[in-house]
């Protein structure tokens, strides 16, 4: 799945690390999350994360 190139990143520090505390990427069922270790965090739906389907 390819997920919107705006959540890649955090929107706070700019951080595009996952894993190690760094922060988190998840999907569970229609809700697509997204971490960073500064605090920052987005929820949206799975569907609208989705490009180029
Ligand atoms: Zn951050």
């Amino acid at each position: 799945m390819i997920l919107m190139k705006k959540y890649v990143a955090c929107l706070e520090c700019g951080n595009e690390n996952l894993g190690n505390g760094e922060g988190t990427l998840q999907i569970e069922g229609d809700t697509f999350r997204r971490t960073c270790k500064c605090g920052w965090k987005v929820e949206t739906d799975a569907t609208e994360a989705e490009v180029d389907q």
